[in-house]
Formats: structure tokens, sequence, C-alpha cells
């Protein structure tokens, strides 16, 4: 099946962590990374006594089931050290699963299309760099919501951006 994530980060170097994330799951079997979309920075969603974040979006092609893809992904979180702190706090590490194929899965611990992509910026910026033409389940084109998400901060990270945060 083909996979949009969602990856993001607002702790010890985010752009890093991103970075060495889409390395992972390039290395992962069963995964192929086809694309993936600059890193952008934006403003924290929740409490706003946080760092900005770092997100990106990445196309994959997935052997294995959805529930197996979210096992992994959360693997990945793990491994960055995420520890849940609060609810839309910091985090070293997320990464969601946005659409798989034109499924629409709803389980207790899955939600596909993931239940916010719509309404951020964050997420609808990068998917649509990589990939302008992308669907909702029901035919919707997800460029039809960016007008809505037009007032949240979300910038592309020039080079030197990146290069800061990296060190
Ligand atoms: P958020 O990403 O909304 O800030 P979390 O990453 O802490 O919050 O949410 C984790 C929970 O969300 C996981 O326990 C996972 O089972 C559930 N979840 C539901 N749908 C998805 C999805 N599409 N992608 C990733 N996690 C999901
Ligand atoms: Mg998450």
């Amino acid at each position: 099946m083909q996979a949009f994530i969602g990856l993001g980060s607002n702790l010890d170097q985010p752009a890093q962590r991103l970075i060495s994330a889409l390395h992972a799951l390039q290395r992962l079997p069963g995964i192929d990374l086809l694309s993936h979309s600059r890193l952008y920075r934006s403003a924290p969603i929740g409490p706003q006594d946080q760092p900005d974040y770092v997100n990106a979006v990445a196309r994959l092609q997935v052997n294995g089931t959805p529930h197996q893809l979210l096992h992994t992904l959360q693997a990945l979180e793990l491994a960055a050290g995420r520890q849940r702190l609060r609810h839309w706090g910091e985090r070293t590490l997320d990464l969601d699963i946005l659409l798989l194929d034109s499924q629409h899965i709803d389980a207790p611990d899955l939600h596909v299309p993931h239940p916010q992509m719509t309404c951020r910026a964050f997420v609808l910026q990068p998917l649509l760099e990589i990939a302008p033409g992308a669907l909702l389940p029901d035919g919707t084109a997800l460029s039809s919501f960016l007008e809505e998400v037009a007032e949240q901060a979300v910038t592309p990270m020039s080079e030197l951006d990146r290069d800061a945060l990296i060190e």
C-alpha cells in the first residue's frame, strides 16, 4: 500500500531528528521511501509555551498491514526517546499516518485519514508539495482545505535555517 506519513518534532535538534527518521524509514525492510517534502517550521498548536515545530511529509510504499505500520512508527518514536508529557505538548518525534491509499480505518487506536489533517497547515503544505493532486478517500481534493488554514504560520525552512538547527 502507499502511505503518507506526517513527521514532527520540536525538541532536541528537531530538523536533525526528522532527517534521522527519514533515514530510519528508508532502512526498514518492507518500506520504500518514495519521496519527502522539504522541512517546514510551524508555530505550536495547543500549549503555546513550547518551541516551534519542524514538520515534513513522506510518501512510502509499504508491505504489511496498517497496524504493522502504526507499530513500526511507534517504535521509531520510542527510539527517539519520545515520552508523552502532555496532550499536544512538546515531543522529540511524532509520526502520524495521514493516508493509506484510499482506505478508511476507524479502529480504537488508528484513524485514517488522520482526523486533524485537513485543518493543519503543517500537514497540508508539505503533503501538497509532494502530491499536489492528493485526495481524501471520498474524492475531496486536499488542496481545497488550504484556504481555511491560511492564517496558520508554516514556512519552508531555508538551507541556512536547517543548517543552523543541525549545527
Ligand atoms: P497526536 O499525534 O495527535 O499529537 P499522539 O501522537 O500522542 O498524538 O497520539 C498517539 C495515539 O494516536 C496513538 O496511541 C495511536 O494509536 C493514535 N492514532 C490514531 N490514529 C492515528 C494515526 N492515523 N497515526 C498515528 N497515530 C494514530
Ligand atoms: Mg502522533
